[in-house]
């Protein structure tokens, strides 16, 4: 695409940031390239993307690759002219804006515009989106009669074969993205302007993460230290506050400036070097707990467009547990691990294996065991005759986690956060998920969902032994966790 003109994309990035736009459009060697997450976000995007042509079937795919731009808008218009009713990726270009529509389909009363997300409702940027499509292809000469977004439903529930009338839900936005016009015409002369210049002076700020987190922020970022006024945690947007004000460093931070009990003893911890240890804290929440004990982790995947007869869009289907065990006090430590078998419907396995590992009415820990809860009430509800003993498993679910959300134990090592991945360095170094080849929850979603299309069973069986491994540390990193929190209340009585 040449310099001057600009995608619907990089009018979107310019709307967020004019310095991401000129950095993107001058200095792409400063950006920081897509993880392996979020291209998978972005494969997923786009397989939603020709999931919904079956909203429009029987329509012309414009391909990507193998033509320039030009001869995608000759193909389009004379696609148009020879009375074609639908075209996929149809190409526009107006004032050097070039846009590609998800869908262009010609209705009753004209052309429709149909752009397709993975969303599960509108949001503002959305209409951005739709206006600028709107004002390419009006200028164009297109006689337009809609402008939609198609999005996920939420409350589909699949039965069968996808339905895409019922996963997909359609919101008309026509007069909304109308309404937009004169500004888009402005923007696009602004965002030119100030391309036609030196990058411009931007300081980072809300912007730099809303309503997509730029890929410049290493480069923007860079003179922020490694631990900040950024780190403090739920500041919200008072950080920009005492950035502006020229505070980054806690030393900095006036003693009257308002920050909660919890901010205030993470900036006292950073600067004194001092622990926080609440014994009757943590003594109480140590009574909660009794024998049998286990320690569970689930791991998950949320497709949005869901996998298995009677899940809903973005529903979190578990694959894999890790469960470690002790019987009785002092009683020797167990491991139980489940992982399913890629590209098949992972939960009746799981929940059978799940009730026969872990016996009734044993005290279960999670690491924030909302999502552990969630995971079994969705399971109850599909397999009826494990509900009970799901359900008893649900019941006596504690959140290993809470000690740590109420600050009963607190280390400068915590960075003000109570994730399992700031914990376990702060109270066990010794165990890390530093170097894992997995080593998150993110990757762990990632691997699994794509190891059914991974011919190699060398390359499978190595991925495997990558997620149990992760996920046995993550419940191991909680034994180890519960017994620091034993060993101070013993040396404090
Ligand atoms: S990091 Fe922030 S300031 Fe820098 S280009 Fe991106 S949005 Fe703009």
């Amino acid at each position: 695409m040449e310099n001057n003109s600009l995608s619907k994309s990089q009018f979107i990035r310019g709307l967020q940031c004019h310095k991401s736009l000129w950095l993107y459009k001058y200095k792409p060697e400063l950006r920081t390239p897509p993880d392996e997450g979020q291209e998978a976000l972005f494969e997923a995007g786009k397989d939603i993307g020709v999931l919904a042509h079956g909203l429009f079937p029987g329509g012309v795919l414009i391909e990507f690759e193998g033509s320039s731009f030009d001869e995608k808008v000759k193909q389009t218009r004379e696609l148009i002219e020879n009375g074609v009713k639908t075209i996929y990726e149809a190409t526009f270009r107006y004032d050097n804006m070039i846009v590609m529509v998800d869908i262009l389909h010609k209705g009753d009363e004209g052309w429709e515009i149909y752009e397709v997300k993975g969303s599960t409702e509108v949001k503002d940027v959305h209409l951005s989106d739709l206006a600028v499509q709107y004002y390419t292809l009006k200028g164009s000469g297109l006689p337009l009669s809609k402008a939609s977004l198609v999005y996920i439903n939420n409350n589909y529930v699949r039965h069968g074969e996808i339905d895409v009338n019922g996963l997909f839900a359609i919101a008309v936005l026509t007069d909304e993205a109308s309404k937009r016009q004169d500004s888009v015409k402005d923007e696009l002369a602004e965002l030119r302007a100030m391309l036609s210049g030196e990058a411009p002076d931007i300081d980072i700020g809300p912007h730099c993460k809303d309503p997509y987190e730029c890929d410049f922020m290493a480069h923007c970022w860079s003179h922020i230290p490694e631990c900040s006024v950024f780190d403090i945690s739920r500041l919200g947007n008072k950080q920009y506050d005492l950035y502006y004000r020229g505070i980054l460093d806690f030393k900095d931070i006036p003693d009257d400036y308002p920050l909660n009990p919890k901010q205030r003893m993470q900036v006292e911890a950073e600067l004194t070097g001092r622990e926080f240890i609440d014994l009757a804290g943590i003594k109480e929440f140590l009574k909660t707990v009794y024998y049998p004990l286990c320690f569970l982790d689930f791991e998950t995947i949320n497709p949005a467009v869901p996998m298995f007869e009677g899940r809903r869009p973005y529903e979190q289907i578990p694959f894999q547990y890790s469960l470690h065990f002790i019987e009785k006090e002092g009683g020797e430590l167990r491991h139980y691990e489940f992982l399913a078998k890629e590209g098949a419907d992972p939960r009746e396995e799981l929940v059978k294996r799940l009730v026969s590992d872990i016996p009734p009415d044993a005290c279960v820990l999670a690491y924030n065991m909302g999502f552990e809860k969630g995971v079994l009430k969705n399971l109850a509800g599909a397999f009826p005759a494990y509900a009970d003993k799901l359900m008893n498993i649900y019941d006596h679910i504690k959140d290993l986690m809470m000690p740590f959300q109420k600050k009963h134990l607190y280390k400068k090592e915590m960075m003000g956060s109570y994730s399992i991945k700031y914990i376990l360095p702060a109270l066990v170094p010794e165990l890390s998920y530093k170097g894992m080849e997995i080593g998150n929850g993110g990757e762990a979603m990632n691997a699994y969902a794509t190891l059914h299309l991974i011919e190699d069973q060398k390359e499978v069986a190595r991925i495997r032994k990558a997620l149990l491994e992760y996920c046995k540390l993550d419940t191991l990193a909680m034994v180890r966790i519960l017994e620091k929190m034993e060993d101070l209340v013993a040396k404090g009585d």
